[in-house]
């Protein structure tokens, strides 16, 4: 069969998720010949089957033990939840019914051309898709994400078990639920459905559950859902997983069992590199994730962004590399094309790269360049974590020679006041004087992180940080003591 004929471009995007899209979308605005290559649906997991459903299920939920709240503060109220519009919701304003369309228009309305299917480098600065090859003139960026890995657990994968897919779709709830896998997803999905009466048994490898962060977090975090009627069973080693067309059961070292109706499998997931072509551009398909440098380039020509790159599976992290890409791509287009008659063209893209500049942080030489320290986690549980940079041991782990103060959220006035469970803790570099990391557990845990990412990525010298007036009484003000018990 002959070779199909390629079509020149000036830029290819494969995997149309949040970065992908972003990045694609921006470089169509900004005037280049862009085609966009999604297999599933433009906008990816996040706005289908990622934050903003798994959101919306956290704020019925969350409403749902407001309510229930009354009962302890304001006389009575009888909560009965109803899964039915918590579906509808994400089906008709999440996710259109899994229907990209809009998103597709939002697309092609910058100036992108669309192709639905699955794309592959095909050498240097070539893509196919189907029986389709386009030649990049300018570049490629990769921003195909990850999927859900699963665990080599006997009999697991012969099982209809659930991701966080079927979790999402789900239109009438299970009796009971097991859920292997107490990291951030697991257990904010956990405390959705034990919420609204599934029976729900969290099942975790490690020792205690969001075993990322700090261990003060990780007790708080399991308190809160074991309150709600999670139960949680941690340093379980899964070995086998049966179903028997009706129950799940799961069976673990020293032949403890565990049953339920449902099993939502969230143990982590995988960058596919092996489908990606990458071999014969001279990049390695046997990496974990698709390394990148600070410019987000993997090879010449060659950019990555979002979760295949394995700098944090985050939406804002997604973005931010988006827009450190978008500037990088305009710059590396701008100087392709300066030349004695292309200054028109030149200075078109050059606008565009100069707003994509102000986007990103850690800017040196008019691009920016990627700088994780500062990076913010929300664990949208009930009570939220949040957590920037460093924790306790990865500072020590880097001999960094460290400060600890931590307060807790129940003797602050607003905390009492709340009676809620939580807490600050912050990690100082004590030689250079500036918090490297912080934890932010409670209600508003997630947006009381904010002012410790500025504090860490600013490094705002803790005198500055002691000396500011923090607003009575508002969970914030923790931070204040955290820091005069620094030591
Ligand atoms: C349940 C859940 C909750 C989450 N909650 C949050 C949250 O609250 N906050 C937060 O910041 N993050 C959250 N995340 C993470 C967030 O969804 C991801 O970090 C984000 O979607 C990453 O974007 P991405 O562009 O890298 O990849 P993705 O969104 O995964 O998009 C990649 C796209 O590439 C496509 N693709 C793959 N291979 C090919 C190919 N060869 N050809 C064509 N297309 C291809 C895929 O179909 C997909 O659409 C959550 C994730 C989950 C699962």
């Amino acid at each position: 069969m002959a070779e199909p004929e390629s079509e020149l471009v000036d830029v290819v995007v494969v995997g149309l998720g949040v970065g992908g899209e972003e990045v694609a979308g921006r470089l169509a605005e900004a005037g280049l010949d862009v085609v966009g290559i999604e297999r599933s649906l433009v906008g990816g997991e996040c706005p289908y089957w990622g934050c903003i459903p798994s959101k919306m299920m956290i704020r019925a939920a969350n409403s749902v033990a407001e309510a229930r709240r009354v009962n302890e503060f304001a006389g009575t109220a009888q909560v009965q939840p109803d899964w039915a519009p918590v579906a509808k919701r994400i089906r008709a304003e999440a996710t259109d019914t899994w229907d990209d369309r809009v998103a597709v228009e939002r697309f092609t309305g910058k100036g992108g051309r669309f192709v639905r299917g699955s794309g592959r480098l095909d050498g240097p600065g070539r893509v196919r898709v189907g029986d389709q090859v386009f030649q990049a003139r300018h570049g490629i960026v990769l921003g195909t994400g990850t999927r859900p890995s699963t665990p080599p657990i006997a009999g697991l994968a012969d099982t209809p078990y659930w991701t966080n897919h079927q979790a999402v779709e789900v239109e009438e709830l299970p009796g009971s639920l097991l859920v292997l896998g107490g990291g951030a997803i697991g257990l904010e999905l956990a405390q959705v459905f034990a919420r609204f009466g599934v029976a729900v048994t969290v099942v975790e490898a490690a020792d205690r559950v969001l075993a990322v962060e700090e261990p003060e977090a990780s007790e708080v975090a399991a308190a809160a859902l074991r309150a709600d009627g999670v139960r949680i069973s941690t340093g379980v080693k899964a070995e086998r997983v049966d179903h028997d067309g009706r129950v799940f059961t799961l069976v673990a070292a020293g032949g403890v069992e565990f049953t339920a109706e449902k099993l939502l499998v969230v143990t982590g997931r995988r960058a596919h590199l092996d489908e990606l072509g990458l071999d014969g551009v001279g990049v390695d398909p046997s990496q974990r994730y698709l390394a990148v440098d600070d410019r987000m380039r993997a090879a010449e020509g060659l950019w990555a962004v979002g979760d295949l790159t394995g700098e944090g599976a985050f939406t804002h992290i997604a973005m931010y590399q988006a827009a450190i890409v978008v500037a990088d791509v305009l710059d590396h287009v701008r100087r392709a094309r300066s030349g004695p008659d292309a200054s028109g063209t030149a200075s078109a893209v050059g606008g565009a790269a100069s707003a994509a500049n102000t986007a990103g942080a850690g800017i040196a030489g008019g691009v920016p360049h990627a700088d994780y320290r500062a990076l913010p986690r929300v664990t949208f549980t009930d009570p939220e974590v949040g957590a920037v940079g460093l924790t306790e041991r990865q500072a020590r782990e880097r001999g960094i020679n460290v400060q600890v103060g931590v307060s807790q959220l129940g003797s602050s006035t607003r905390g009492w006041i709340h009676r809620a469970d939580g807490l600050i803790k912050l990690i100082a570099d004590a030689d250079r004087g500036v918090l490297v990391g912080a934890t932010s557990v409670g209600p508003a845990g997630g947006e009381v992180l904010s002012g410790l990412v500025v504090a860490v990525h600013a490094a705002v010298p803790l005198p500055q940080l002691r000396n500011m007036i923090y607003a009575y009484p508002t969970f914030h003000r923790a931070i204040e003591d955290a820091l005069r018990n620094l030591r």
